[in-house]
């Protein structure tokens, strides 16, 4: 079966799966999002898009951006990178402190909240106008140039980051944090509120599926290496808690966040996002795992 008959027929089949989740309401900006929303999109390194539903409303991709934020600074790190932040997965919730305490402040991986400020506060201090420089790499990324930040999203979030700013401070006591902590919240929850669609969330993740180039300008963002590293990450801590139930559902590397989007890589083919803003238990998207376990199992491929 091809991608479009495949992607329609899951379209269909999960068309009227609501009711299932809840719309993530800690950031009360997102709980005011239409629960009932469903798209998926799919670009292939041919240069071929597939879409069914909604992939044209934008959404804040949140911790989807994680992604791109650790591909800008593992370019400059390198194997630093593991002197601040871990590369296994946490079995504990996305913005748990749990285990912060007993780590000494090197959170567990770059994909927790933990992680994901260490990564944006050496962001901050790499990069000269961070988040322009974030907006200027997914820009390129996707080819769409008129992509932005959602304002309202970010305050909201900014506004009531009380455990995020306690991760924050927790990270800098133990000396893993280099810049002010509001500064590093507010880079953050731009980056979480950058506002995007199916169809660019898929486009802009193909360099994932194609050794670290984007397919339509050659232009090489990462390395294999280094493409093959998030890969791994993104399969083995992409989904928090939940990681090791994507891997054995849907058998790809995936990135969730708590706007309901969830992308996942086949390398060397493809890759789908699919956005449905109602959540499981874990912050992850209800309906999207269960449209990518679809996928894979329909087309017969993963990587396993
Ligand atoms: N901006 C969200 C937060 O920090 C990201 C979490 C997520 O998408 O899983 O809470």
């Amino acid at each position: 079966m091809q991608y479009k008959e495949i992607i329609e027929r899951i379209y269909k089949e999960l068309e009227d799966y609501t009711g299932h989740g809840k719309v993530a309401d800690y950031i009360p900006a997102l709980s005011k999002v239409n629960p009932e929303h469903f798209g998926i999109s799919v670009a292939t390194l041919d240069g071929d898009h597939f879409s069914a539903g909604d992939v044209e409303t934008r959404f804040t991709i949140q911790s989807i951006s994680k992604v791109f934020t650790l591909a800008m600074v593992s370019r400059h790190l390198g194997d630093k990178l593991w002197e601040i932040v871990g590369r296994e997965p946490s079995g504990t919730a996305f913005n748990s402190l749990i285990q912060l305490e007993q780590e000494r402040g090197i959170p567990r991986n770059p994909f927790i909240n933990a992680g994901a400020l260490v990564i944006t506060d050496r962001l901050i201090s790499l990069y000269k106008n961070p988040k322009e420089d974030i907006l200027t790499f997914v820009r390129e990324l996707s080819g769409n140039r008129d992509l932005n930040y959602n304002k309202d999203v970010a305050l909201s979030e900014i506004e009531h980051s009380y455990r995020n700013l306690a991760l924050a401070n927790f990270v800098k006591s133990f000396g893993n944090l280099v810049n002010d902590p509001v500064k590093v919240i507010d880079t953050y929850c731009h980056h979480c509120a950058l506002s995007m669609n199916a169809y660019e969330l898929a486009t802009s993740f193909l360099f994932l599926a194609n050794g670290g180039i984007v397919s339509t300008s050659g232009q090489r963002v990462c390395g294999s290496r280094s493409a093959k590293r998030l890969n791994a990450l993104m399969l083995t801590c992409g989904l928090y808690n939940e990681s090791g139930d994507f891997a054995y559902r849907v058998g790809l590397p995936g990135k969730s966040g708590v706007g309901g989007g969830v992308v996942a890589v086949i390398p060397g083919k493809l890759s789908i996002a699919v956005w449905s803003p109602e959540l499981n238990k874990n912050g992850n998207s209800y309906r999207g795992i269960e449209a990518l376990e679809r996928f894979t199992t329909y087309l017969g491929i993963s990587v396993f």
